[in-house]
């Protein structure tokens, strides 16, 4: 894919480090916008979002104040030379949108999850020259991202960019959505020329974790950031937990530690050159011992087999879960990992049993 470059988009380099998209969940009233975007605009921020149409969870919440508010980012575009970006959900949207002069289109996380909704958004761009901003779908499905991004792209889009908002998950976490970084990571591998976005007002839910998300975000080489903000957060009609003020968010982007992805360093090149190979040789290690381990299960598989006895008991799953929590806290490995590493080598195990068995 010739996916095009930030820079292409009418943004300046020096802008892009990181790209800084800010602005309310929702458009409230002009005065908001207005004051809202006269803030950002003295922060140089070069891209004003705003939802005006929003995919509410409940109906009877606030959803969106219609077409009314793209007027009011038209004029906060023209009295701060800011870009306006704003969520298309339908081909209906994205002709009110362009018809404002809405500069650049973003597809929300609902709508992401629907290849129709995606197409209809597509076809009606045809022809059209406008950067298109896909977030990722909500539930955690790496190819319907990336065919996302190829509907667009199909039709003819180039100035395309993903957005990493989290991925909604039932287990128990501070995060509003799970960020799931190795998603956006496989991302980055299949399309390497697709700007990445990170979101961190949706992944966290609330304000006090958007700064060590958006550090995460830098350390993966991000290119950019969206970030709720709002000129009176308390009132705001929705997402009101997460939005900051312009403030705030000075704040969050002054601190924030932006690293280069290289350097001419010979002797840091030489150093990491080494530990790499010191990597590369422990997985191989990693490997040999798991091929061993998966032996062995077999061995099990069979002695079962012989004597009509399940692949699975549930006691000794148990047993071996609590034996290498226990060995893994001393590394100072999580709970989490531990849990995620073993779980998939006992799937694995399971299915070479089953393979036996039957
Ligand atoms: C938003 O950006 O305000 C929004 C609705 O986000 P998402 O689609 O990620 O839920
Ligand atoms: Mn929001």
């Amino acid at each position: 894919m010739d996916i095009a470059k930030l820079t292409d988009w009418g943004i300046p380099a020096e802008q892009i480090k990181p790209l800084i998209i800010a602005g309310p969940c929702s458009a409230e009233s002009e005065e908001q916008i207005m004051q809202t975007a006269t803030e950002l605009a003295e922060m140089n921020v070069p891209i004003f979002r705003a939802g005006i149409w929003k995919p509410r969870t409940r109906p009877g919440s606030f959803e969106g104040v219609g077409a009314i508010g793209l007027q009011w980012m038209k004029r906060a575009k023209q009295e701060t030379g800011m870009l306006t970006a704003t969520e298309v959900a339908n081909p209906t949207h994205v002709f009110e949108a362009i018809k404002t002069g809405i500069d650049i289109l973003w597809i929300g996380a609902r709508t992401a999850v629907n290849p129709f909704a995606i197409q209809e958004i597509a076809d009606s761009l045809q022809g059209v020259d406008i950067p298109v901003i896909l977030k990722n779908p909500v539930n955690p499905d790496i190819d319907l991202w990336v065919g996302g991004i190829e509907r667009l792209y199909n039709s003819g889009l180039t100035k395309l960019a993903a957005l990493h908002r989290g991925f909604s998950g039932l287990e128990k976490s501070p995060l509003r959505n799970e960020p799931q970084w190795q998603l956006p990571i496989e991302l980055r591998r299949r399309l390497p020329n697709l700007p990445l976005i990170c979101d961190p007002s949706h992944i966290c839910g609330r304000r006090d974790l958007l700064s060590s998300i958006s550090q995460k975000a830098m350390d993966l080489d991000y290119q950019g950031l969206m970030i709720e903000t709002h000129c009176n957060p308390e009132v705001a009609k929705s997402d009101k937990e997460q939005q900051v003020t312009p403030e705030i968010l000075k704040h969050i982007i002054d601190g924030l530690v932006i690293r280069s992805t290289q350097t001419d360093d010979l002797d840091f090149q030489r150093g990491l050159a080494e530990l790499r190979t010191n990597i590369d040789r422990l997985d191989t290690s990693l490997l040999e011992l798991l091929g061993k381990r998966m032996e062995v299960a077999q061995q099990i598989g069979e002695l079962k087999k012989e004597n009509n006895i399940t692949v699975l008991q549930s006691g000794r799953w148990d047993e071996i879960v609590q034996r290498v929590q226990m060995r893994a806290a001393k590394f100072g490995f999580s709970n989490e990992f531990t849990d995620k590493l073993f779980k998939a080598i006992h799937e694995e195990s399971i299915r070479l049993q089953e393979d036996i068995m039957n």
